[in-house]
């Protein structure tokens, strides 16, 4: 198969925080991947702006590093790289004071076929400061792009407050708020299958939907960012955004075009369709150390916190397609696996012809986001040889890298992705104001009710599948979790 791709236009691309870690481990290496692709024309300016000292050979010798320890190795080629870092520039800029702000408009082309984009790699607390510097140095202009890093707003309240900084300065067509799991090749590709086959989207709903279960498992836990962590928990860290955002995907009704407003004004029904979640149908967890891993509270260094590290819940979205259809949800660290999946688990068949001890099973669509991007498709068959007529439930199993061959191991990473949409002007996979306010307005009460209870999380085993709380929360409907396949 050959790789189609997309030129995109000459652009002037300004990365603040451009020696962070962000930057080391996934901005260069996206970007010097998509020039290795031919999607950076040749005029095209990297520009880095951070708080450091350095000059542009400084900054070229970071990134030639950081392509070297964060980059995939296969097909790199040392002349490659020395040309990518052609591109790059840097220019020393304090987001909160005046300086270098004269010296980075002078590196940027006043030219209207130049796209210019800035993207904000720092903490979030600089991003108003960034916006409003952009703005009164005379940065900015109506078709100027700003890419916000998570996480946007600590609640309702503080997202509120943010988009309303931006938007003192940017119009929301200017504004790209990153969710980076919505630039993942499985994820799109969730859209392709729901809504490019006649074979799902008749039966993607409560009359053959039994449930839908969407986990995301880590095993790594919270060390290195323990103090931004601990005062966020899996709820905002994850639930909020990522796993809200995979769940909109899967529930939201066809848009009529895949277009950006068209695509979030339906993921914002959806998330305005939930209903609260009663605090029964919520199992928090904290992870306890193994006898070799650091436990939370030594991860978080804070040896009374009440933050979670894990958490599960049971929502419903009310509307006519998925009444009374229960969706599961779980993500944690430090687990046994490094997995994602959404599965789709269909309901069983009206009525078996083959009698009860042929066995039963389910058809279960599993969308794998990591390990081995794919999807299966679990069938009932025959089980092969003489024995009579038993079912056995066979995977359809179709793994991207398999089916579609190298392209889909060189299939562009997240990051690369939505930073090309960025320069393209494509806001499709990128979140809207509304839809973060939306989705904070649903956590929020939730967080507020354990927060005023004082509910402590239930402990853990560091390396273990989570509390055993989570498992109850829906084998007590008659239902498990799958298991999670590394
Ligand atoms: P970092 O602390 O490693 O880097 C911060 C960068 O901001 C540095 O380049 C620093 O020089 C710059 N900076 C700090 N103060 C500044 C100032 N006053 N003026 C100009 N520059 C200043 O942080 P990071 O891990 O790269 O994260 C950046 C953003 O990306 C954060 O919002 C974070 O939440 C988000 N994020 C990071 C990751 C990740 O894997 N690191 C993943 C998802 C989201």
């Amino acid at each position: 198969m050959v790789s189609r791709v997309i030129p995109v236009d000459p652009f002037d691309l300004v990365i603040f925080g451009g020696t962070g870690d962000l930057a080391r481990r996934k901005i260069l290496p996206g970007l010097f991947r998509r020039f290795c692709a031919g999607q950076i024309p040749e005029n095209s300016r990297i520009i880095a702006a951070a708080r450091s000292e350095m000059d542009d050979d400084g900054y070229r010798d970071l990134a030639r590093e950081a392509i070297e320890e964060f980059g995939r190795k296969k097909g790199r080629d040392k002349k490659a790289v020395k040309a990518f870092l052609k591109h790059l520039y840097y220019v020393p800029v304090d987001a909160k004071g005046e300086g270098g702000w004269k010296q980075l408009k002078e590196r940027l082309r006043d030219d209207d076929d130049v796209v210019r984009a800035f993207y904000f790699s720092v903490g979030p607390s600089l991003f108003s400061d960034l916006a409003e510097g952009l703005q009164v140095n005379g940065l900015s202009h109506r078709d100027v792009r700003i890419v916000v890093e998570k996480p946007f707003g600590h609640d309702l309240e503080s997202a509120r407050e943010l988009n309303e900084e931006l938007a003192k300065h940017f119009h929301e067509d200017q504004i790209y708020r990153i969710d980076h799991y919505l630039g993942k090749e499985t994820v799109q590709n969730l859209m392709a299958v729901r809504f490019g086959n006649m074979l799902f989207e008749p039966l993607w709903n409560a009359q053959y939907v039994d449930h839908i279960q969407i986990t995301v498992s880590e095993t790594v836990g919270v060390g290195g960012r323990g103090s931004y962590y601990d005062n966020a928990g899996a709820m905002r860290d994850m639930v909020q955004n990522h796993l809200m955002q995979l769940l909109c995907l899967i529930a939201m009704e066809p848009p009529a075009r895949f277009e950006a407003d068209a695509v979030r004004d339906e993921k914002l029904k959806v998330i305005r369709a939930l209903d609260p979640v009663d605090p029964d149908q919520i199992v928090r967890g904290q992870y306890t150390s193994d006898g070799q891993m650091p436990s939370y509270r030594e991860d978080a260094e804070n040896p009374t916190s009440k933050t979670e590290s894990y958490i599960a819940l049971k929502c419903y979205i009310s509307n006519w397609r998925w009444a009374n259809t229960p969706f599961y949800l779980r993500t944690g660290k430090r687990l046994n696996a490094q997995a994602s999946e959404i599965a789709v688990v269909f309901k069983d068949a009206p009525h078996s012809i083959f009698g009860i001890d042929a066995g039963r099973h389910r058809n279960v669509l599993s969308i794998r986001l990591q390990p081995n991007e794919g999807m299966t498709l679990g069938v009932t068959i025959k089980e092969p040889g003489p024995g009579g007529m038993r079912l056995v439930d066979v995977p359809l199993d179709m793994s991207f890298a398999e089916a579609l061959g190298p392209e889909a191991e060189e299939a562009a990473d997240a990051y690369e992705r939505l930073i090309m949409d960025v320069i393209r002007g494509n806001q499709t996979l990128f979140m809207r104001g509304d839809e973060v306010e939306a989705a904070w307005a649903w956590t929020d009460p939730l967080i507020e009710g354990w927060e005023r209870r004082g509910d402590s999380p239930k402990p853990y085993d560091a390396g273990s599948g989570g509390p055993d709380d989570a498992a109850f929360l829906i084998n007590r409907d008659g239902r498990r979790w799958r298991r999670i396949q590394t």
